[in-house]
């Protein structure tokens, strides 16, 4: 697995790559430091060991070189604060002076690298960026699961510059062995639950995911090109006309390797978007016109609780109604708290996913799952079956 928990990093120069892209308000106030404390078991470890760290972070999405409002700035203070440690702090650019920081930096101190996406050539894989990062130090840690699916300098290209030196983090780790397990190993019967707003976000997933799984339950936005796809009536909700075809062969791929699938039977419908528009509850398949679907009914959840509960592997990926307004949280959050109870019979369950996680996170229900994701788009290209960047840096 190459992961650092077999090698002592006592003396050495650690390039650590970490995901600290944390979300910040109007005066860049970091309002969750999620991500900055999921890296701190790896930077535990390293320091323990007595070793160095030069941290490489991104920060947004920059364009035009340094800009105060993407500088990992406020970043440095809050790792600092959390590791009780100072954290030095390259506001420069890579360049002499930040190689004399990283040379003269000693065993167990810190030092983080201003945004690496002030550098153009970061986002397109710059070799020569790359070997100039790789100086910096005498090996590599990718512990930025989240960043794992990009093929950037920092992430991947770097890690051909420690051909016998290059290693997972703790975090990516972890990710990756949670992951293997619902890919290679689970145990049946083994429910999907995939939903959200767009079925052709989600196509990849749910084929990769068809021939492993017992039960598929279909739910969220997506639902409705299927419903479309069966003479079903949808009114005015979500769905895409382009993908009724695919809905097809998916449901005939289903029926073909003996998946059941399951879709809500009822629905909350409102009649304009908004959480105070007026609502009622209706066959899943008997949306008047006029009207759009944004959760599902509670004859659904009671449905979806009992094949929830009767799984010993679960992976969840997408809300299953417009949780973010209160009223269309209900479907979202009663599968949360199944699958959460599922857990605590024995069960193992995975939420991946930027909205589903926040979902759960909403709940306080994280605790009790078995594994929560911390990459969005790098868990679902992972179980798409597509080979990551930043995971492969490392194996090859
Ligand atoms: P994740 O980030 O967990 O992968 P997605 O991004 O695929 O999830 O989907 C989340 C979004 O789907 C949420 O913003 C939610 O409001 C939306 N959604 C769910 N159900 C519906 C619906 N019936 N109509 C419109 N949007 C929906
Ligand atoms: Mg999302």
């Amino acid at each position: 697995m190459k992961s650092i928990k077999d090698v002592n990093f006592s003396g050495r120069k650690v390039i650590l790559r970490v995901d600290f892209n944390v979300p910040v308000d109007e005066n860049r106030n970091i309002t969750d430091d999620t991500r900055i404390r999921e890296s701190l078991p790896t930077i535990k470890k390293l320091l323990s060991d007595g070793a160095s760290i030069i941290l490489v972070a991104h920060f947004g999405r920059p364009k035009n070189g340094f800009e105060d409002a993407f500088s990992l700035k406020p970043v440095a203070q809050r790792l600092s604060e959390l590791i009780h440690q100072p954290v030095q702090f390259t506001q420069e650019l890579l360049g002499p002076n930040v190689e004399a920081m990283a040379k003269a930096l000693k065993p167990k101190e810190v030092m983080l690298l201003e945004n690496i996406r002030f550098y153009p050539g970061e986002t397109k894989g710059d070799v020569a960026l790359a070997e100039q990062l790789s100086k910096l130090g005498d090996c590599y840690v990718n512990d930025a699961f989240g960043t794992a699916h990009r093929e950037h300098s920092s992430t991947a290209t770097i890690a051909r510059f420690f051909p016998k030196d290059k290693y997972f983090g703790l975090l990516m780790e972890n990710e990756i062995k949670n992951l293997n397990y619902l890919l290679d190993k689970p145990e049946h019967p083994f429910t999907a639950i995939i939903g959200g707003s767009k079925i052709s976000t989600k196509i990849d997933i749910l084929n990769n995911l068809i021939p492993k799984v017992d039960n598929m339950i279909i739910i969220g936005g997506m639902r409705y090109t299927f419903t479309k796809a069966l003479g079903g009536k949808i009114g005015n909700s979500i769905h895409e006309d382009d993908k009724l075809e695919t809905a097809k062969e998916l449901m005939k791929k289903m029926d073909e390797m003996g998946v059941k699938y399951y879709m809500p039977i009822d629905c909350i419908v409102v009649d304009r978007f908004a959480n105070d528009a007026n609502r009622k509850i209706v066959k899943g398949d008997e949306i008047p016109d006029g009207w759009e679907a944004v959760d599902c009914g509670p004859k659904s959840s009671e449905l979806f609780r009992e094949v929830i509960l009767k799984s010993k592997t679960i992976l969840w990926n997408g809300p299953a109604g417009v949780f973010e307004m209160p009223n269309f949280a209900k479907g979202t959050n009663s599968i949360a708290k199944d699958v959460a109870e599922a857990c605590g019979h024995g069960s193992y369950a995975a939420v991946g996913g930027g909205d589903s996680v926040a979902a759960v996170q909403k709940m306080q229900l994280a605790e009790r799952m078995s594994y929560v994701s911390t990459g969005g788009g790098a868990m679902l290209e992972y179980l798409e079956g597509k080979t990551l960047p930043g995971i492969k840096a490392i194996l090859d």
